[in-house]
């Protein structure tokens, strides 16, 4: 195959099916948008888990207050940079509910599971779009684990957010673009089969903090359609053989607290 015109991370894949328009511009056109301190919390809790579920793995010795100091020092590192003004939540708040959540999580969720991989690194895959264009698809399965069970081998992807569970389960909706694309590259990559659901670990950093599973089938099959139907691949090789990247103003990020193009886009309405 021929050189990559694009090359993508394969973690921001999925936002491509939610608003392809905030997609381009933020993966093509490099605009940037600051979070909030909801979100950086997030990146902080991730932080945490990975490391103790990855000490799981090793068989290394890592305490829950390990992993909430790793968590702290992610929400303290100026790298984790977001906007005080996005979220009505202060520092010490964040810092109290992201220990609450990652001290239940590594006590009564993690162990639940037999994982073998965190964030596990994928080989390039190439998607040929038609009319000369090959998107590459790198780098590693961010926030996801890799879980074995007695149906397989299966994805498990950890969710943070204000409203990650609802009546008392994982939200699941929306998510099936990015499972379905680990499914694909954990195949690609390892050339064994995905066997088990995929499963969305969710942990609500708004109210009570409450971590719930739940659970999403044949989500490979949404990116790759079947003799019938066909999968979101064929709908983004068409975008980028085209060069039209849809809006969607009924995503769930169509505002300025999450999208960078909010201010000159004109398909947002008002
Ligand atoms: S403002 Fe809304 S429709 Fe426009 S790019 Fe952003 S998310 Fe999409």
């Amino acid at each position: 195959m021929n050189e990559p015109s694009i090359t993508i991370r394969a973690s921001s894949w999925a936002g491509l099916f939610d608003c392809a328009y905030r997609w381009e511009g933020i993966h093509l056109l490099k605009m940037k948008n600051t979070v909030g301190l909801r979100a950086a919390l997030g990146t902080a809790i991730h932080a945490g888990s990975a490391v103790f579920d990855q000490a799981r793995i090793s068989g290394d010795t890592v305490t829950v207050n390990d992993a909430a100091g790793v968590l702290v020092d992610k929400l303290r590192d100026p790298e984790n940079e977001y906007d005080p003004n996005k979220d009505d939540l202060t520092k010490p708040e964040a810092e109290s509910i992201g220990i609450t959540l990652l001290s239940k999580y590594c006590l009564e969720v993690s162990p639940n599971y037999n994982f073998v991989a965190v964030e596990m690194e994928t080989k390039p895959m190439d998607i040929d779009c038609g009319g000369g264009i090959i998107v590459q698809l790198t780098g590693t399965m961010d926030r996801a684990r890799i879980k074995k069970s007695t149906n397989g081998i299966g994805i498990a992807d950890l969710k943070s957010g204000s409203s990650a569970v609802q009546k008392g389960a994982a939200v699941t909706k929306g998510h099936a673009a990015q499972v379905g694309t680990y499914e694909l590259l954990f195949e690609h990559t390892t050339g064994e089969p995905i066997t088990s659901e995929a499963e969305i670990i969710g942990l609500n950093t708004k109210g009570k903090a409450v971590i719930a599973t739940g659970f999403i089938s044949n989500a490979k099959k949404v990116m790759t359609g079947d003799q019938d139907n066909p999968g979101l691949i064929e709908f983004a090789a068409d975008m980028f053989r085209s060069g039209r990247f849809y809006p969607n103003p009924k995503s769930l990020l169509c505002s300025e607290k999450y999208c960078p193009r909010w201010k000159t886009c004109h398909f947002k309405g008002d």
